[in-house]
């Protein structure tokens, strides 16, 4: 299992789009991503893909989760059990694990 060490509450993202987030991840990082941040599992050939998540927090005053960065995204692997825009299930990761998904959007355009 990955280490966690600073954790940030996320959720999935709605409607996220493409495929080969993951591999730019992996590149990006350096890394395989051979497990599910959330879990531990470990993540199949079918799913190679990376989650779209943003960064939540507990509103103080209704006590209900809140996007904390409006507008930012994060590339991170999940397996399929949680990588899927129906599970609005708070998770927590490590932070480390979390790569912009604007970094990893222009990491591509560089090649193409
Ligand atoms: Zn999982």
């Amino acid at each position: 299992m990955f280490l966690k060490t600073m954790t940030v509450l996320v959720r999935n993202k709605r409607n996220s789009e493409g495929s080969g987030w993951l591999k730019k991840w992996e590149e990006y990082m350096h890394c395989a991503a051979n497990e599910c941040a959330v879990c531990g599992e470990r993540l199949t050939k079918d799913q190679r893909n990376g989650a779209h998540v943003y960064k939540v927090h507990p509103d103080p005053q209704t006590g209900r989760y809140v996007a904390s960065e409006e507008g930012k995204y994060y590339i991170v692997p999940l397996c399929k059990k949680h990588n899927n825009s129906e599970n609005t299930e708070v998770m927590e990761v490590d932070e480390e694990l979390l790569v912009e998904e604007e970094i990893l959007r222009f990491a591509q355009n560089d090649k193409e």
